[in-house]
């Protein structure tokens, strides 16, 4: 099934959890654990990341194809163009599609570690909007041709494709406007739904929508959630070069919090911190809530269970 008829005949917000594979050479446990930790929330869907350049984590596409054949909930697969031909993209999205994966989240990605500038392959794409491009072309069955330039008919393909949105702006695009002109030609080149980096501020969501809205994009805005659970936990974030602000009152709390060893403390102000915000989303008409759960699938139950349905 695609994700967007999910969202098109929802009747009540949708739950969907973030998975992201396992270091290379561990055990996949702690995914299928935090899948069936957090199935009692009935998730629409599951998204499993893929690594960047340079890490070890592989695995994303057999994994979404296992969760969906296992557990019987749509998958959806995070894909970048990083150091990939558009024939390796062709041949990537034979995989999900052999996999029985419907679902993408058509990705740019990020510079390899060390790089200050993404480079894009010499026959690849420089940004996510020509890898939605080439998704929609495959849906038309239109495949990459021994002869460059042109196009070989094939099967047609059924692929759902989302996009990641920027509520704070993309770091790399100082004018927020243009960041999201780019987004605007990432939907009419075929995005279906887009999914939000994250935020701890709803205002931040809503204004979002708000200038999404007035561009004329009209495709759902799926917020992402990353529940929070100690100051170090939110420090690795800040430190993360995503362009993504946090309220003073949070930050502050989190450290106190850890000045005093009070973890359990933390734990509980952080969840009833996301929480309220996820509260606050869905009473605001957020379309659901896309949970980053980090392969743990307590804090998110905990999150859960305080939302409102
Ligand atoms: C929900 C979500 C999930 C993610 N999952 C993963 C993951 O699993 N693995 C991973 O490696 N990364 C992931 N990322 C991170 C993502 O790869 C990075 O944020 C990356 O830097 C940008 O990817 P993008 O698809 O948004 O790129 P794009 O949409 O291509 O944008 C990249 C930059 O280029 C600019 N731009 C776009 N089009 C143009 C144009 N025509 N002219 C000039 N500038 C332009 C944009 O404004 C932006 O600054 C995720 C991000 C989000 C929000």
């Amino acid at each position: 099934m695609k994700v967007i008829d999910i969202y098109s005949n929802a009747t009540k917000p949708v739950f969907s959890i973030e998975l992201s594979p396992p270091l290379n050479g561990t055990s996949l446990d702690p995914i299928f654990n935090t899948v069936s930790g957090l199935m009692k929330y009935e998730p629409a869907f599951v998204s499993v990341t893929c690594s960047a350049l340079g890490s070890a984590r592989g695995g994303t596409i057999p994994i979404a194809g296992k969760i969906k054949r296992d557990y019987g909930i749509e998958s959806v697969v995070h894909l970048t163009c990083v150091a990939k031909s558009q024939q390796d993209i062709d041949n990537m999205l034979m995989d999900v599609r052999y996999e029985g994966v419907q679902n993408i989240l058509a990705l740019r990605g990020d510079p390899p570690k060390g790089e200050k500038e993404f480079r894009p392959h010499e026959k690849g794409h420089r940004y996510a909007s020509d890898f939605v491009s080439q998704i929609k072309r495959l849906n038309q069955g239109k495949y990459i041709s021994f002869n460059e330039g042109e196009y070989r008919n094939g099967e047609p393909n059924n692929f759902c494709v989302s996009v990641a949105g920027y509520p704070e702006g993309h770091p790399e695009c100082p004018d927020k406007e243009k960041d999201l002109e780019h987004l605007r030609v990432k939907v009419e080149n075929g995005a279906d739904y887009i999914i939000t980096q994250l935020f701890f501020d709803p205002e931040i969501y809503f204004r979002f929508v708000d200038r999404v809205n007035n561009m004329g994009i009209r495709v759902p805005v799926v917020p992402g959630v990353m529940p929070v659970e100690s100051f170090a936990h939110l420090d690795f974030i800040l430190k993360q070069p995503i362009g993504v602000s946090v309220p003073e009152v949070f930050v502050d709390k989190l450290r106190k919090y850890k000045e005093d060893g009070d973890n359990a403390s933390a734990l509980q102000f952080g969840v009833e911190f996301i929480s309220s915000m996820c509260n606050a989303l869905i009473e605001g008409g957020a379309p659901g809530i896309h949970m980053y759960t980090m392969n743990t699938p307590d804090r998110a139950a905990k999150i859960f269970d305080a939302i409102s349905r």
